[in-house]
């Protein structure tokens, strides 16, 4: 951790800091490695009228060519681990340390709960952001607390799960005030017995093929990391950023007509309502695997738009549109887009 002040950087190239790879350059960025480096920032774009951009590992982001204002990049690491009771630990993680490098580590020490969302791009501090989730478990499961810097006063302040108003790929601070607060620190409460969580069937398959009947958490961590690299494109090789749409939620009654016109429709319980698989809307629409120019519909998974190159925001977002009219024309049912697109 570093007492001396960031650095500022001009006209800074970030293309191998987001995830679709887009060639988008920062007006001003600074990497903040403390909490200080990161207060002296926020007071730097505010004495300067600049807007700001927080940064963790940008793969839930769509930049556009010139970012304005100032970018802040969340370097601030650290892991500690303090029992709780015989079968519980907390572990608190700087907002700067990588999401699966950090899950290697826990499995390491014996602290269970997170394993499923192993392979995720991307920083700590950016996961309570969208609630994370994969195979069946959210960050908030195993979420005990978190710090942020409220970007106006100044002050830290310590959000509890209530706090944090996690729902599907969503939080306080994605959609109840955006830009507010900037997360320096998260804690979970991790167990140290194991506790599979083994309810979608493509992880049943995967421990079932590998002959394991008992899954340790390793060994779930390691179904999960080889489901993800056969399905996902690696956006080392192809520029992604995951999902690009949330499945949407109906009504039960608008899942039932669905179901009658459509039997082979690919839907979920989610409370009251229903989870649709937004990929398979896509796919029905004849989208994966189409090209437009340099973006594209990943051919294994129509959720997944691609960089083919020399892609940009721009062009992304037309055929993002295009799909989206797609699919509410044939389904009347509206995607919502997942990553965030910067400037909006
Ligand atoms: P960034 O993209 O840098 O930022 C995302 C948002 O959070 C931005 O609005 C940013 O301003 C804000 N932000 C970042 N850091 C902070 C901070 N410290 N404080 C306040 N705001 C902050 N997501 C899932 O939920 N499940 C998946 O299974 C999944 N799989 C993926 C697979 C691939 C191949 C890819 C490319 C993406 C996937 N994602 C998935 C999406 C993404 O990895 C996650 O949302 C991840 O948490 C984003 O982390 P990041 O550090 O890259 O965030
Ligand atoms: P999949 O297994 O092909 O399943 C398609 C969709 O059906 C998923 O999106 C999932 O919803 C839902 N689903 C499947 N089994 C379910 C069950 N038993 N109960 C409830 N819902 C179920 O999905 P995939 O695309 O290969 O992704 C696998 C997992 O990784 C999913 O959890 C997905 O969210 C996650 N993932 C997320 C991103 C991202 O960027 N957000 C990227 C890649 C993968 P959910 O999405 O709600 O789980």
């Amino acid at each position: 951790m570093s007492a001396a002040p960031a650095v500022l950087q001009h006209d800074v190239n970030l293309s191998r800091h987001n995830s679709f790879g887009f060639a988008a350059r920062a007006e001003n960025c600074v990497r903040v490695e403390s909490l200080a480096q990161l207060r002296e920032s926020v007071v730097m774009a505010r004495e300067n009228d600049w807007p700001v951009l927080v940064l963790g590992g940008g793969s839930n982001l769509v930049l556009r060519e010139k970012i304005p204002g100032l970018v802040i990049q969340i370097a601030i690491g650290g892991r500690r681990a303090e029992s709780v009771g015989k079968d519980e630990v907390r572990v608190s993680l700087g907002a700067g340390e990588v999401w699966h490098q950090s899950l290697e580590w826990m499995l390491d020490q014996g602290y269970y709960g997170l394993e499923n969302l192993a392979l995720i791009p991307g920083t700590v501090g950016a996961a309570p952001m969208q609630n994370i989730g994969a195979y069946g478990v959210e960050l908030e499961q195993c979420f005990e607390s978190l710090k942020a810097l409220d970007t106006e006063s100044g002050e830290l302040r310590c959000f509890d799960r209530e706090a944090c108003r996690f729902g599907y790929r969503d939080s306080y601070f994605k959609s109840v005030e955006p830009g507010k607060y900037i997360i320096v620190e998260v804690s979970f409460r991790l167990s140290k017995r194991p506790r599979p969580v083994l309810g979608y069937q493509a992880l049943v398959d995967e421990l079932q093929a590998r002959g394991v009947v008992n899954p340790h958490p390793k060994e779930v961590f390691d179904a999960v990391c080889a489901i993800r690299r056969s399905k996902l494109p690696d956006p080392a090789e192809v520029g992604n950023a995951g999902s690009f749409f949330k499945n949407p939620l109906v009504s039960r009654g608008q899942y039932q007509a669905l179901l009658q016109q459509y039997p082979a429709l690919v839907g979920y319980p989610a409370g009251e309502d229903y989870k649709l698989a937004a990929g398979w809307l896509i796919d029905q629409c004849g989208f994966r695997g189409e090209t437009r120019g340099a973006v594209g519909v990943y051919e294994r998974q129509a959720l997944v738009l691609v960089n083919l190159g020399a892609g940009t925001a721009v062009q992304l977002i037309r055929l993002a549109d295009d799909i989206v009219a797609s699919v509410e024309a044939r389904f009347g049912v509206t995607l919502e887009m997942e990553p965030r697109l910067y400037p909006a």
